[in-house]
């Protein structure tokens, strides 16, 4: 029978002795591993290499806010949790909230789904959107990265061998936008692998000009797609039908060509053009669009205590 050395330190610094010195795989909540190394029904999956099982490290499982206003939550956070948590963005709380089913949802990681590095996957749409780091550990020391710099390409993530992923932190939040949206395009309201995750905030000048407008997607490309030449179209100036169809079609030149199917891309072009046409109409209302649950309300839950 084959054997593969499993590693479960209990401390952090366990951890990363062991990354420094063993070749090994985290994993955190295993939904994507297991998968990956499944074998034919009524076998145990094969790895190929030793396994470190990070996931109850006290040190990863944290949500709080830092010195600097921003959210931090550590990498082994499972969806429900953050889902869950009034100190993680709005964007992300919905992110969160709708990946797979609730039984994945207690085990899927935000470390893993980062990691995992799937054009698919659900929350880095509002990490890119928020401007979110990485806070990489290893034994030498610390580094952060801008998510959308650490998923290099598919499946290609800008790790070192003897790094885990110990943070992720996000700077921006529902309040610094007046009008906030996101929405999963899939087949089902939870439970699908979305076809494609719309996020987008605009916050308004007081003479009702754009301060700053954000839009990205999952699913689009090869990996989650933001343009801050797309965005700038609008920045200083007041929305108009022209400069709404000027940012589509610049956000469809992002987009990839080859993973696009026509519907995707229409689908893309509706949640633009509508969530910039009624935020136009109310650019003094705090407002919060989920598409399928729009509405202009109040202000937005707080979500700092
Ligand atoms: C039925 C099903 C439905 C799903 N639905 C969705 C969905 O709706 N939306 C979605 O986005 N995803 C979905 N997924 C994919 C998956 O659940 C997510 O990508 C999940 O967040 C992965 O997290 P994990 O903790 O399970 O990762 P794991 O499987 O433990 O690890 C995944 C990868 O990340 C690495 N890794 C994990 N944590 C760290 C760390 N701290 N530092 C360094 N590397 C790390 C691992 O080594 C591995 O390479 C689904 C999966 C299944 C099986």
């Amino acid at each position: 029978m084959e054997e593969v050395k499993t590693y479960i330190p209990s401390t952090l610094k366990e951890a990363l002795e062991i990354k420094s010195k063993v070749d090994c795989i985290a994993l955190a909540g295993g939904s994507d591993l297991m998968v990956a190394h499944k074998r034919t029904l009524g076998l145990t999956p094969k790895f190929d290499k030793s396994v470190m099982i990070i996931r109850n490290l006290k040190e990863l499982r944290n949500i709080y806010i830092n010195e600097r206003g921003e959210c931090c939550i550590g990498s082994c956070c499972t969806s429900a949790e953050i889902a869950e948590s009034p100190l993680c963005p709005w964007h992300l709380r919905q992110a969160a909230s709708r990946m797979g089913a609730v039984g994945l949802r207690n085990s899927a990681t935000i470390g893993g789904n980062i990691a995992n590095a799937s054009p698919k996957g659900d929350t880095p749409g509002p990490l890119y959107l928020l401007d979110a780091r990485v806070k990489l550990s290893s034994v030498d020391g610390e580094r952060e990265v801008p998510v959308s710099d650490f998923i290099i390409k598919f499946r290609t993530i800008d790790l070192r061998s003897d790094e885990l992923i110990t943070e992720i932190i996000v700077p921006l939040s529902e309040d610094d936008f007046d009008y906030i949206f996101w929405h999963k395009v899939g087949t089902r309201k939870a439970n699908a692998i979305s076809k494609i995750t719309l996020s987008q905030a605009i916050k308004f000048n007081k003479d009702d000009t754009v301060g700053d407008y954000r839009v990205s997607a999952t699913a689009t490309g090869a990996k989650t797609n933001r343009s801050r030449d797309v965005e700038s179209i609008l920045i200083g100036k007041k929305i108009t039908p022209e400069l709404i169809e000027d940012v589509i079609k610049a956000f469809d030149a992002v987009i990839s060509p080859r993973a696009m199917p026509e519907f995707r891309r229409e689908a893309t072009r509706r949640m633009i053009r509508r969530f910039l046409t009624e935020s136009s109409k109310h650019p003094k209302d705090k407002v919060i669009d989920t598409y399928d649950g729009y509405h202009v309300t109040g202000q937005p839950e707080p979500r700092r205590k």
